[in-house]
């Protein structure tokens, strides 16, 4: 029956990660993996027959209260910062569940095998831990987001880890719980020397592979405790971290490698380096007549309509256009925004038809029978010098063609580059006019200048 019910679980985080592919099921699926984690927790502490209950409400009450106050209060931009918090507490949880395991039983009662998963369970678990509050750091200006490291850096990282490997043969021989102990203080080191040396543009997908690692460390901890539940969620929230982390290198056509180990991004943005002059300014009244006179208009937004919060105001504006019979269509880039799926939320959120939002592929070919695009708050994911400027750090980063459209109204508050750091010549282009203000404010404007055009 326990094993039954197990499967049960099992097969709701499968339902539920299944769910979670589209923004109209995504809710449900949510609350199916939740159901399918309490079903678990239940049947284990049931299992267990003698539990503390105690003990075990006074840390369902606590986790339960930090971890609706966190969700209830973070801002949606940090959200990265909110998934590496949970990252690192889920990886310490295995590690600790492992440690816990051969204190109890008795090293020099392991076999091997058990030896080895404790091992990999404590490695993995501490690294997560460590790696992920150094990635919150960084997003959170509390750690300069440039890459910190040296020349050196990548060898004494495989120094770091050969020994842990040394150290894991000794602690699987040894049948002590010292080098379990020494283990831990590897495991969290290598976390801080990897993530130490990344780019602070690059969190994202760091957060999204030490959420692959925290559910190897759960995986491997089911092992150690012998529990099908934590084996399955385990394995599942690893390959879900690990094809996430490749698809974003993917959108950013860079290798994974190449994320880890490059030191990408300076992290200290450059200024604008085209002549301010030559970029046309617009009045939110022309950009009502533009728009108020087309037959068509793409919007791209980015992460500057996260900040503002405009996507309500930005729905307003579509819903205007669209009454004078204006066809509006969302192009949506797989990293605007701080996270996968950034746009899709916050414009769900704002009840946006989904039918609306096209992506990068179905978005180019239509630039440029486009009447006028509308930008709100993107910058590096219309950058054309991915496309044209070899020497770019961006170069060959798949992005939208804006530039093609017959007429491109991009608005920001200033000529500031985006994350990457860098000049975006599509601000001093002919067919460009800048509307600077905060998006909210402007869209809101925009929405009585149409109503007037
Ligand atoms: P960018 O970071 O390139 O640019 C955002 C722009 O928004 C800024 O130039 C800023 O200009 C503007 N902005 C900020 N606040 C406001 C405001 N209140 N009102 C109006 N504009 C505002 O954003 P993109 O979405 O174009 O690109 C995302 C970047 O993040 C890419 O470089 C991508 O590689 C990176 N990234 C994304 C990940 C993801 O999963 N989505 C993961 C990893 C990296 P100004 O200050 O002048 O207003």
């Amino acid at each position: 029956m326990i094993e039954l019910s197990y499967l049960a679980a099992a097969v709701l985080f499968i339902v539920g990660l299944k769910r979670l592919g589209h923004p109209k099921t995504a809710r449900s699926g949510n609350g199916l993996a939740a159901l399918g984690m309490l079903w678990a927790v239940v049947v284990t502490l049931i299992d267990l027959g003698t539990v503390s209950w105690g003990i075990v409400i006074v840390g369902v009450v606590i986790g339960a209260v930090v971890g609706a106050v966190l969700a209830r209060r973070v801002q949606m931009t940090s959200m990265p910062e909110l998934v590496a918090a949970f990252n690192g507490f889920g990886g310490s949880a295995s590690a600790f569940v492992a440690l816990a395991e051969t204190l109890r039983a008795d090293p020099s009662t392991l076999s091997v095998e058990t030896g080895i998963t404790t091992v990999f369970s404590v490695v993995v678990g501490s690294l997560t831990l460590s790696g992920s509050f150094i990635a919150y750091g960084k997003l959170q200006g509390l750690i300069a987001g440039r890459p910190i490291g040296f020349a050196g850096t990548n060898a004494i990282n495989l120094l770091v880890a050969l020994t842990t490997l040394g150290v894991g043969v000794w602690a699987t021989l040894a049948g002590t719980m010292l080098p379990y102990w020494i283990l831990a203080g590897l495991g969290l080191a290598l976390g801080v020397l990897a993530v130490l040396p990344i780019g602070g543009a690059d969190m994202p997908v760091v957060i999204s592979l030490l959420n692959s690692a925290s559910g190897l460390a759960a995986s491997s901890a089911g092992f150690v405790i012998g529990n099908s539940a934590l084996i399955i969620g385990g394995a599942l929230v690893g390959a879900a971290g690990l094809i996430l982390s490749v698809l974003m290198s993917d959108a950013m056509n860079r290798s994974l490698a190449n994320v880890l180990f490059s030191k990408f991004g300076g992290g200290d943005a450059s200024g604008p380096s085209g002549d301010a002059a030559s970029v046309k300014r617009a009045t939110v009244e022309d950009v009502a007549i533009a728009l108020g006179y087309a037959d068509n208009v793409v919007v791209v937004p980015g992460y500057g309509m996260a900040v503002a919060q405009a996507q309500h105001a930005l729905r307003d504006v579509a819903q205007s256009l669209e009454a004078r019979g204006v066809s509006v269509t969302y192009a949506i880039h797989p990293v605007a925004g701080r996270m996968p799926g950034h746009m899709n939320v916050l414009l769900a959120e704002a009840d946006v038809p989904y039918e609306q939002l096209l992506d990068l592929e179905e978005s180019n070919p239509r630039f440029s029978q486009t009447d006028v695009v509308i930008v709100v708050g993107a910058n590096d994911v219309v950058n054309p010098s991915a496309r044209n400027d070899a020497g770019s750090p961006i170069y060959g980063m798949p992005i939208l063609d804006v530039d093609n459209a017959r007429t491109v109204v991009v608005i920001k508050r200033s000529l500031s580059p985006g994350f990457a750091g860098i000049d975006n010549p599509l601000f001093y282009q002919d067919n460009t006019m800048m509307l600077f203000a905060d998006a909210k404010v402007a869209l809101e404007g925009l929405v009585r200048a149409v109503a007037n055009v």
